[in-house]
């Protein structure tokens, strides 16, 4: 039986428990090309990757950027393992493989890891998410005030051009703030909803009549006391 954490023991998508792995870059051996250090282990054989971690869906946990290339793997850096955040579940965008059937790049969603953290809880859990900024943002009231919308309109609505637009409709899919409808047409997703239901909760509301009249009440005492007081400082002993 191999050893646990072996090269070859690796499953994709099965969570590892373990800190110390066997440098999959030069099998353990610490050299990488024959006689050189490898640059992956600095010639330990054995590499350190936070867990829980899972192998390199990417580079399909052999840690080079090409199957027998001497490039390391961009996604994982060589180690063939990377740091997840649990819970996890397989990457709806890449189904897993960590990139686009056929393409050279890592998949943008899941960062070529093929898994993703699951963001939503159970149900009644409380969702966290985050604000984004900028272009972004406007790009998401965007869609929010018209349901759904496409490049050609968040690019006119930011003041972007369609390409710049593609982006920020594709940074707001990784963070999970919309979701594709249809080709080129976005919805708000479950947390990008949850952005919008906080800031309404947020807003404060006119103060009704009956408040008014207090605070204007507090406000005279206030002044009253103020020439009560002033007056006593006046006086002449
Ligand atoms: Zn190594
Ligand atoms: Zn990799
Ligand atoms: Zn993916």
């Amino acid at each position: 039986m191999r050893r646990s954490g072996g090269a070859y023991s690796r499953k994709t998508g099965q969570i590892l428990r373990q800190e110390i792995y066997d440098c999959v870059f030069c099998k353990g051996t610490g050299e990488r090309p024959p006689g050189s250090k490898c640059p992956v282990c600095k010639g330990k054989g054995k590499v350190h990757t936070k867990p829980p971690a899972i192998a390199c869906a990417f580079c399909k946990g052999r840690g080079e950027d090409k199957p027998r290339m001497a490039l390391t793997c961009s996604v994982c850096r060589g180690k063939g393992v990377v740091s997840v955040q649990e819970p996890i579940k397989t990457c709806p965008t890449c189904g897993g493989r960590g990139r686009s059937i056929g393409s050279a790049l890592y998949c943008m969603t899941c960062k070529g890891k093929g898994v993703v953290t699951v963001k939503t809880g159970k149900e009644g859990d409380r969702v966290t998410v985050r604000r984004p900024g900028g272009t972004e943002w406007d790009a998401l009231e965007i869609i929010h005030e018209n349901g759904r919308a496409g490049r050609v309109e968040v690019g006119k609505g930011t003041r972007v051009s369609s390409s710049y637009a593609e982006y920020v409709l594709k940074s707001l899919l990784n963070k999970q703030l919309i979701e594709k409808e249809s080709r080129d047409i976005f919805v708000l997703s479950q947390a990008g909803k949850v952005i919008f239901e906080k800031i309404e909760a947020k807003k404060p509301k006119k103060p009704k009549v009956e408040e008014k009249k207090v605070e204007e009440k507090k406000i005279k005492e206030k002044l009253e006391k103020i020439n009560i007081e002033n007056l006593e400082e006046y006086k002449i002993s």
